[in-house]
């Protein structure tokens, strides 16, 4: 049988271990798998482009598990009711094929994004950071916001969006964080001006520059999110050139992230290097970092792993009959006869 989890089973996972902790908890399963890098099969994912939008399958596996995301990105979606960002995702046992776990993964891409972005910030920001701004209040701008509140220490945020509601939900959803000090901005300048850290998690399908050089200082990290596809971008090319550059997978940042607007041959380093140790994150206290995050399917496999774990320790969720399971696995005709299905469920 396979593991099934819907929206409301992974919320209920979620506020039953708190936010907090999934968000600690699921950034060390994505450290250690980054540690294991050169064990798994990797893939740019496969991407379905439309004039609104994309549709992606994110593949990844190792000796023992295979795992995918289905995942799309219609920036224009808010304005129909929907979410620009949706997905699912499952886990299956390489050595039969058997699918292990199917899951929801809109929460849990949230939730995994923030906790890659809250592990690479802690190689890369200064470690006396204290204030972020945060461009981009959607839906990942919350996950964000607690992650490095309580991951990094970060104690004053500034927001920014060109939709104030969108700040103002914001802020309210952190009513819950009195630690943390937020101020909704009336530019990106001023959001920016002082910043330790900048998170970019802005949706438009565009070259669009929500960052500019002249607003980049010394020592400051970027965390830029939100361009992860080909066309989309959040930082003026300068910012880019002038930063150390960290990407989670060479193939496909070079395809989606803020990296398609430089020379193939840019210098740049992938994650797995800075978290083993065999390259530098941060180099000096002045540097300028960035985290060109476009989303890798090793993290969505270590959210999965992370995510069935919870659940089996929890019991949340059920067991669904997803592929068949057969007295005789060679009479899948057996289904159909009368009683089929319910004689093996029974059995079960
Ligand atoms: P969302 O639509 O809920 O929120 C996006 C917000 O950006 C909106 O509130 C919008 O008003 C704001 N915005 C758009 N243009 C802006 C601008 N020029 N300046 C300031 N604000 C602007 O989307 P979401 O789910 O929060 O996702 C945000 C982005 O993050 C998307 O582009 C998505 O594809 C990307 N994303 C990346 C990863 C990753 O792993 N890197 C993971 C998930 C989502």
């Amino acid at each position: 049988m396979t593991r099934y989890i819907d929206v409301n089973d992974l919320a209920r996972l979620v506020n039953r271990k708190g936010l907090p902790t999934c968000l600690a908890e699921m950034a060390d399963y994505i450290r250690q798998d980054y540690l294991r890098w050169h064990d798994f099969e990797k893939c740019p994912r496969l991407a379905n482009h439309s004039p609104d939008g994309v549709i992606e399958l994110m593949p990844v596996s190792d000796a023992s598990l295979y795992a995918f995301k289905y995942v799309n990105g219609h920036p224009k979606n808010t304005h129909n009711g929907l979410l620009t960002v949706m997905a699912f995702g499952a886990l299956g046992d390489v050595d039969t094929g058997a699918p292990v776990l199917l899951s929801e993964m809109t929460l849990t891409t949230a939730i995994r994004t923030a906790a890659t972005s809250a592990l690479a910030a802690r190689y890369l920001a200064r470690p006396d950071s204290k204030r972020m701004a945060l461009i981009g209040n959607g839906s990942q701008s919350e996950f964000q916001a607690i992650a490095f509140h309580t991951l990094l220490g970060i104690e004053e945020i500034r927001l920014f969006d060109i939709d104030r509601g969108a700040s103002e939900k914001l802020a309210a959803n952190l009513a819950g964080y009195p630690q943390l000090k937020l101020t909704i901005a009336g530019s990106v300048a001023e959001a920016v001006r002082g910043a330790d850290i900048v998170t970019t998690v802005t949706a438009d399908k565009a070259y669009a520059t929500i960052l500019t050089a002249e607003l980049i200082e010394p020592g400051m990290h970027l965390n830029a999110v939100g361009g992860d596809c080909p066309g989309k971008t959040e930082l003026h090319r300068d910012i880019v050139e002038r930063a150390r550059v960290i990407v989670e997978y060479e193939p496909q940042s070079r395809i989606e992230g803020e990296i398609q607007q430089m020379p193939a041959d840019s210098p740049t380093t992938e994650f797995w290097q800075v978290v083993e140790g065999s390259a530098a994150g941060r180099e000096n206290a002045g540097q300028v970092t960035l985290f060109d995050s476009v989303g890798f399917a090793l993290e969505d496999y270590s959210a999965l792993r992370y995510v069935l774990d919870v659940a089996r320790a929890l019991d949340i969720g059920h067991d669904i009959a997803l592929v068949p399971e057969l007295e005789n696995p060679k009479d899948l005709f057996a289904l159909l006869q009368p009683k089929g299905c319910e004689r093996k469920a029974n059995a079960a």
